[in-house]
C-alpha cells in the first residue's frame, strides 16, 4: 500500500494523486471485485443448499492386502479400484448436494490405488472445507511413492491405521508404515480395530461370507455406523458401507447371489435425487435390509479374528517372516 501514496509536490497536488490512483485501482479491480462478490453469493447459496451429512465414506480400492474376517466392506472378498474417470463423475455429481464433515478415503484397501495422489487432489478439490482422512492398514506404506505423502500433506489431509492384530509377525510392519509415515512428517492416529471388532456377517465352513438373517427392528437398534457412515459407490448414496459393499459384491459376483440378494432390494440415493429426497434420505430409519445384520453385538473373538494375514503364504509374503506353520 505504501506505493499507492508515494507522491511529490503540494499537499493539493498529493490529493489528487492519490483520487486519481484510487479512482484507477477502482477502475481496475471493479470486474475482479464484483465477479469475486457474484462467486461468493453462488457460493453462499450453493452451501445453504449443500445437505450436511456426518461423513461420506468412498471405498476408492475395494480389494486388500489383508484377509480380516467380518471386514465390514467385505475387503477379503472384492477386486478392482475406481478409476479416476468414475472418481470425478461421482465428485461431480455429488458436491454440490452434500457437505460431508469428513471424507473417508477407504477400501479395500486405498494404498492399492495406483493413483491415490490424485484421488486426495480431487478429493479436496471438489469439498474443500471437509476433513480428509485415508483409512489404511498401513502395512503397505513403505512401499508407497513419495508423491501420495506429499498429496496428503498438500490437501491438508489426515492418516488414520487400523491396528488389526497384536502379534510378533504384524506389530513391526505396522511400525514399519508408521515409521515412514512420521519420516514425512505426518503424524498418524491408530485405531484400535483389533479391540472393538464386531461380527457383522458369518462366515461359513467354506469361508464364504453369509448374511444374518434378523429381525431387522434389532438389527437397527445396536446399529453403530447408522447416519455416520454415508457410502457413496457406483455413483450412488447407501446408508452405511454394510448395505453398499454388500451390493457392489452380488452384482459382481464376489459373493453367492442367493445369499445376498435381499440387499438388491434396497433403494440408494441417485444423483438426480431433490434436496427433499437427500434431507429424508439422511433420516430413514430401519429397513428391510437390515437384516443381513446381527441382532446382538458380538465381537470377534481372538480365533475368529484370525490374523488379518489370512493364509500362511500371504501372511508370508507381506512380512518376510520364515515359515513357522
Ligand atoms: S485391512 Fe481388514 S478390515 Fe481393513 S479393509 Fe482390509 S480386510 Fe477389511
Ligand atoms: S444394514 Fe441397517 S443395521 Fe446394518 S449397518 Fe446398515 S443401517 Fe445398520
Amino acid at each position: 500500500m505504501t506505493g499507492l501514496f508515494r507522491t511529490n509536490g503540494s499537499d493539493e497536488n498529493r490529493g489528487k494523486q492519490s483520487c486519481r490512483t484510487l479512482t484507477e485501482l477502482y477502475t481496475k479491480h471493479f470486474k475482479t471485485l464484483t465477479s469475486f462478490c457474484t462467486q461468493l453469493t453462488m457460493t453462499t447459496q450453493r452451501e445453504t443448499h449443500r445437505v450436511p451429512i456426518t461423513s461420506l465414506e468412498m471405498n476408492v480400492a475395494y480389494g486388500c492386502n489383508l484377509q480380516c474376517e467380518y471386514c465390514t466392506h467385505l475387503g477379503r472378498f472384492m477386486k478392482g479400484i475406481v478409476s479416476l474417470d468414475d472418481l470425478l463423475l461421482w465428485y461431480r455429481s455429488w458436491n454440490r448436494k452434500i457437505r460431508p464433515q469428513t471424507i473417508r478415503i477407504m477400501g479395500g484397501e486405498p494404498l492399492l490405488h495406483p493413483h491415490l495422489e490424485s484421488v486426495l487432489y480431487e478429493t479436496r478439490s471438489h469439498w474443500q472445507d471437509s476433513r480428509i482422512e485415508v483409512m489404511s492398514n498401513g502395512l503397505l506404506l513403505p512401499k508407497i511413492k513419495t508423491s501420495v505423502f506429499t498429496a496428503v500433506k498438500e490437501t491438508e489431509s489426515h492418516m488414520t491405521l487400523s491396528r488389526h492384530y497384536d502379534d510378533p509377525y504384524y506389530n513391526p510392519i505396522l511400525e514399519a508404515g508408521i515409521d515412514v509415515l512420521r519420516q514425512h512428517d505426518i503424524e498418524p492416529r491408530i485405531a484400535k480395530s483389533h479391540q472393538s471388532w464386531m461380527k457383522c456377517y458369518r462366515i461359513d465352513e467354506r469361508g464364504h461370507a453369509r448374511p444374518y438373517q434378523s429381525d431387522p427392528t434389532k438389527a437397527w437398534k445396536i446399529c453403530y455406523v447408522k447416519h455416520i457412515c454415508t457410502t457413496l459407490i457406483d455413483n450412488c448414496l447407501y446408508r452405511c458401507p454394510q448395505l453398499g459393499c454388500s451390493a457392489y459384491a452380488v452384482k459382481n459376483g464376489f459373493v453367492h447371489f442367493d445369499d445376498w440378494k435381499v440387499v438388491l432390494g434396497y433403494q440408494p440415493l441417485m444423483p438426480d435425487c431433490t434436496q427433499e429426497e437427500l434431507e429424508a434420505f439422511m433420516k430413514e430409519g430401519v429397513c428391510e435390509q437390515c437384516s443381513i445384520c446381527p441382532e446382538e453385538f458380538q465381537h470377534a473373538n481372538q480365533y475368529e479374528k484370525i490374523n488379518p494375514f489370512g493364509l500362511p503364504v500371504i501372511r508370508n509374503l507381506f512380512c518376510g517372516a520364515p515359515n513357522h506353520e
